[in-house]
């Protein structure tokens, strides 16, 4: 393939730059065969096309079910230039040889995205541009295969650097990125017939993403890593406006993502700090101004070089607190033009303007990759309100006790098992999390509250339920006068029996929320 490209083939859905990239592919003297609605485009703009209806002598038919899927066409592609036979099959059947291949496909997300029917979103699946995407793809040692607008700038400089020809790498790359899109499409496609069923778990797991950020490393320096985009309307990381700072890191996404992911939980003015995946502080007030101190107080130290996530818009009386403190990413709804002045001084900082909160009952999959497999499973979106609760012991809790516990129950939810969580006046005042047994859950989260709020006075949260007396009563030393846990160990009787044998009240939400 030291020849220059002679012909290509030009069928797209999406028009951008089409114009120009046909000029340049014209100036280096290629033909240019296309069909319908892409001839059209390049005619008006004076280029000289060739209809792939003249070419093959056979017309679009079906609507454009059937354009381009025609032996002229295929085999043009596919043929293998230094093959004796295929050479001497292009010249029986007169097939001309299509050494570039420029076809992005129907909008089938756009289409279904947009809350058309089901019979639009079906004539929207295209079939001769990905039979096309692949020929070209699997033939890459001779063809160029460009799916994409924003590939045409560099295919061109290729093609000047190589005489109208592309180099091997380049026909390489383009294949590989070929088949990652139609795969891609036919995921897409899959899913939403999985949808339209409403069967939840399909034999073969399809997810495309969309790489949206390299990022500088993983987890660990030595590990390399990269932001994915799955096509989520869904506020959040993924989808924020970085308006400041330095560039996200992998554990700032991962780390905000757990911070605005928890504040979505309250319905009033709250503040979340995390600290590793896991809140050191969360607090909700009639504003955020005064959930702030409360939300810090709850472990200062661990604060330090924390993510804060608010579900209000910030305000400059809020901006200037923050700026007293070192952090690495405020994540928010909105922001005031006085906060952003505020913060702008702080250059370092990451800002992260979301536009909207998530829902925190939207139904969703999650997955987690292991060695081998993946594990799939709905969100945890469940949701306990004061009416699915079960009071367990003699004394019910009083109103105070109730609005700390349900606030203690939504934290928890977000915190790693075994997550042990004190709260007093809607403030967290001691977290323990991600420990292997609950009763050093429950005693971390105490020993943290000492330091800066204590836990006299405070309710307990309890991500499952308490195998045996010791995690609650070792909460109830603590100081905790309420308690609220899923319920259902075997040993229910001698929990319940303690619990009144202290005088404290308890509550069962009869679901759980472990969180690994
Ligand atoms: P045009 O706007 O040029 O008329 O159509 C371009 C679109 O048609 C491209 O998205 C291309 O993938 C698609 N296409 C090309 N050939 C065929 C075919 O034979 N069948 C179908 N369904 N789509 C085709």
């Amino acid at each position: 393939t030291d020849t220059p490209i002679a012909r290509a083939l030009i069928s797209v859905s999406d028009k951008t730059g089409l114009v120009e990239f046909a000029t340049e592919l014209a100036r280096h003297k290629v033909r240019l065969l296309s069909t319908g609605g892409s001839a059209k485009v390049l005619k008006e703009a004076g280029l000289a096309v060739t209809e792939v209806s003249d070419h093959t002598g056979f017309p679009e038919i079906m609507d454009g079910r059937v354009k381009t899927l025609h032996p002229t066409i295929h085999g043009g592609i596919l043929a293998n230039r230094e093959n004796e036979k295929h050479r001497m099959a292009m010249e029986s059947h007169d097939i001309a040889p299509i050494d570039m291949v420029v076809v992005n496909l129907y909008p089938f997300v756009e289409t279904l995205a947009s809350g058309a029917d089901y019979d639009t979103c079906i004539e929207n699946i295209d079939i001769g541009g990905p039979a096309m995407i692949r020929a070209a793809a699997k033939n890459h040692s001779y063809v160029t295969v460009v799916t994409d607008p924003g590939e045409y700038a560099s295919v061109i400089k290729d093609m000047d650097e190589n005489e109208g020809q592309t180099s091997q790498k380049l026909r390489q790359f383009l294949a590989r990125e070929a088949y990652a899109r139609t795969s891609a499409y036919d995921s897409a496609i899959s899913n939403w017939l999985t949808a339209e069923q409403g069967q939840t778990w399909p034999k073969r797991f399809t997810q495309a993403g969309r790489r949206q950020q390299i990022l500088r490393y993983g987890e660990n320096p030595h590990q390399e890593a990269a932001l994915y985009s799955t096509g989520t309307k869904r506020p959040g990381v993924v989808t924020a406006e970085q308006i400041q700072g330095k560039e996200l890191s992998f554990n700032n996404i991962n780390d905000a993502d757990a911070a605005f992911e928890l504040v979505s939980e309250f319905d009033k003015p709250a503040i979340v700090i995390v600290k590793h995946a896991n809140p050191c502080g969360v607090a909700q007030a009639d504003s955020l101004i005064d959930a702030w101190q409360p939300a810090l107080d709850c472990d200062p130290v661990s604060a330090f070089g924390g993510i804060v996530a608010l579900n209000r818009c910030l305000e400059a009386d809020l901006a200037e607190k923050l700026t007293e403190l070192f952090l690495e990413v405020i994540i928010t709804p909105e922001i005031s033009d006085d906060a952003k002045a505020i913060l702008a001084d702080k250059k370092n900082v990451r800002v992260l303007v979301t536009g909207a909160m998530p829902d925190p009952a939207e139904q969703s999959m999650t997955w987690r990759t292991l060695s081998g497999g993946i594990l799939a499973q709905n969100r945890d979106n469940g949701v306990i309100r004061r009416e699915d609760c079960k009071v367990v012991t003699k004394r019910e809790p009083t109103e105070q006790e109730w609005e700390d516990m349900l606030f203690a129950w939504k934290v928890a939810k977000h915190v790693k098992s075994n997550a042990i969580v004190y709260c007093r006046e809607q403030s967290t005042v001691g977290i323990g999390a991600g420990q292997m047994s609950r009763v050093d859950s429950a005693q971390i989260a105490a020993s943290k509250s000492e330091k800066h709020k204590g836990t006299a006075g405070s309710v307990v949260a309890s991500d499952a339920f308490f195998p045996f007396a010791d995690g609650l009563m070792a909460a109830v030393s603590a100081g905790a006068t309420a308690a609220i846990q899923p319920g259902g160990s075997i040993r229910d009787d001698e929990v319940i029996a303690a619990a009144d044998e202290a005088g404290i009240a308890m509550v069962y939400t009869n679901m759980r929320h472990f969180r690994h």
